[in-house]
């Protein structure tokens, strides 16, 4: 008997409910200290109260645009007790492989989302470029020789890139990653010249100024200090640009009903601790505060994301087997 309707019946059976009842572990499908993990980290912290004290730890497993994390996910124990974060890529990942090793829709429970966060188009140090302009003189001069950073099909950084990389009509050469995170210390170092990655792994670095930033993803520029006086991609002439991802939380599909909603109460416990919210303010993320915080809410934006960034995708013509 599988072990989640084992433990449909014991509720239904009236016997106490409880849960957690080890520790729960959240999967980061990249690699450690990048955007999404820092997510998931401060996420973590903000679970612990509302799920009453639990032992909460981060497990990254980066690699394939954030699929391989989701696969081990999907395939977890549906106790609860193994969850998943994961951005964009939950909806991109779909267009972009041929095979991929799970359904997205039908091999998790939805338990609310987390933030939106919009993306930078940064580059290393050295690079002769000091604005957006630059940049692109800089990139159309160095036809055939520029270097693209990403986390892999899948990863946000993929999708942004590929976007500028079509719009601007100019093909580079792309350096996957496990994540951004080692993908930055070869930006900073200057052994890859451009990312476009998102905020809660840029900001720090633009601040501190160990990289160049050219420009943000979003329509609107963003209010975050560090990085304010940033243009948007599309009042510099990439007319339409516009790609902001978020993060929402999985469970393995058949997980019960009522620990999926004990997570959903903890995870919008957690979303209202003025900590995190202020840490997310200042990595440039905005807190989920809607209907997508509702596990039917989630599946039917994730759904809709699917539908959205599909057809961009496949026109871009770009998937893996
Ligand atoms: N979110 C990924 C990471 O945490 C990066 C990406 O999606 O581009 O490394």
């Amino acid at each position: 008997m599988k072990k989640s309707l084992i433990a449909a019946l014991t509720l239904a059976a009236g016997a106490a409910f409880a849960f957690p009842t080890k520790p729960i572990t959240i999967v980061v499908p990249f690699a450690a200290g990048g955007p999404t993990d820092k997510v998931a980290r401060d996420l973590a912290e903000a679970l612990r109260k509302p799920l009453g004290g639990a032992t909460i730890v981060v497990e990254n497993v980066g690699g394939a645009g954030g699929t391989l994390g989701a696969n081990k996910v999907a395939k977890a124990a549906n106790d609860g007790h193994t969850l998943l974060l994961y951005h964009i890529g939950m909806a991109t990942s779909p267009a972009l492989y041929r095979s991929l090793p799970y359904k997205t829709l039908d091999d998790f429970e939805f338990i609310g989302m987390v933030n939106d966060v919009p993306m930078t188009l940064i580059g290393r140090p050295t690079l002769p470029a000091n604005n957006y302009a630059e940049l692109v003189k800089w990139i159309n001069d160095n036809k055939g020789k520029v270097n693209l950073a990403n986390a892999g099909l899948g990863a946000a950084s993929h999708l942004c890139g590929l976007l500028f990389q079509q719009k601007l009509g100019v093909e580079m050469t792309t350096v996957p990653y496990k994540g951004t995170a080692p993908a930055m210390t070869d930006i900073i170092g200057g052994q890859v010249d451009i990312m476009c990655d998102q905020t809660t792994n840029t900001t720090a670095q633009i601040e501190g100024g160990r990289v160049k930033a050219f420009a943000v993803t979003t329509p609107k520029r963003l209010t975050t200090p560090a990085l304010k006086n940033l243009p948007t991609l599309d009042e510099s002439g990439l007319k339409g640009f516009d790609v902001q991802i978020w993060h929402g939380l999985y469970a393995p599909k058949g997980t019960p009903a009522p620990v999926v909603e004990k997570l959903n109460a903890a995870l919008r416990e957690a979303l209202k601790d003025p900590e995190f919210v202020k840490r997310q303010e200042a990595l440039g993320a905005v807190v989920v505060t809607d209907e997508r915080l509702t596990p039917a809410g989630h599946k039917k934006f994730v759904e809709a994301e699917i539908n959205k960034w599909g057809p961009v995708i496949k026109a871009a013509g770009q998937y893996a087997d």
